[in-house]
């Protein structure tokens, strides 16, 4: 069985775009300019000794499924979700695969999150893009790190793997074009390193500092302290929304079975 995460876009996507033809998703794809291929060093990235350590390959202790198990197409439907969204909600277990010491999505289960929420971080995930034959664009190896549980960060495998700019990986997803493409092929172990700064909203709503994101692509820096511009959507244009100071992090489910170790996050 797919993701019931990429029926939903799908559906969505599909039942808008019918309607409306500002509503389709390929008004936001950013073909060019394509960012330059950089190889990256051979480097790796244990956790420092204040970080907690939220992936060890022991357990899927610190992650459970979150409220929401599909994903929504576009900001006002992210809207709609954080307005039901329940602090006290009871979560079910993580329903994601523990498999030789790394995590790895279960298509159809859906997204995961954090049991603990965070505000201002440096985080470090490390991450494998299965190899597949046939596959290709954004269906090749797709999953993604929601910073806040809102804002994605692409993964995927963009190693000779052409696609949208603002959709490859280590793209701020239609939103931030990556530096560069710092890609290992499909099949090797790949790391993300990010300093995130959380928005801050006045008492109307308003936001007054936007989130910013610094990312690390295999030691290559790919997003220099850069503004983003809302939350992320897959159809129409981003843009903020008030939300709760502290928020999880999320992982993606797109129906494949990309692999995850060595997971840490410091607090800022
Ligand atoms: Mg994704």
């Amino acid at each position: 069985m797919r993701s019931l995460t990429l029926y939903t876009c799908c559906l969505l996507s599909i039942s808008a775009f019918a309607q409306d033809p500002a509503k389709d998703p390929k008004l936001t794809e950013v073909w060019d300019p394509k960012p330059k291929v950089v190889t990256p060093a051979k480097i790796s990235s244990e956790a420092p000794s204040d970080a907690i350590v939220l992936f060890d390959g022991k357990n899927l202790d610190e992650w459970q499924n979150p409220q929401f198990k599909g994903e929504p197409g576009t900001a006002d439907d992210v809207e709609k979700m954080l307005k039901q969204w329940d602090p006290n909600f009871k979560h079910a277990e993580a329903g994601w695969t523990l498999k030789d010491n790394e995590l790895v999505v279960k298509p159809g289960n859906g997204a995961i999150e954090t049991k603990r929420k965070f505000n201002n971080f440096q985080f470090h995930i490390e991450w494998l893009a299965p190899k597949a034959e046939g596959k290709q664009g954004q269906g090749y190896s797709n999953s993604g790190v929601f910073l806040m549980g809102l804002y994605e960060l692409q993964v995927l495998n963009s190693y000779e793997n052409p696609t949208y700019s603002n959709g490859q990986a280590g793209s701020i997803y239609k939103q931030l074009i990556p530096l560069a493409n710092a890609s290992r092929p499909p099949g090797e172990w790949q790391m993300y390193d990010v300093a995130f700064s959380a928005p801050v909203f006045d008492s109307n709503s308003t936001v007054v500092s936007p989130a910013r994101v610094t990312v690390f692509h295999n030691g290559v820096l790919i997003q220099n302290n850069i503004a983003l511009k809302g939350v992320s959507a897959f159809i129409n244009a981003p843009r903020y929304m008030v939300h709760p100071d502290k928020m999880p992090i999320r992982l993606q489910d797109h129906g494949d079975l990309i692999r995850f170790r060595n997971i840490w996050i410091r607090e800022l």
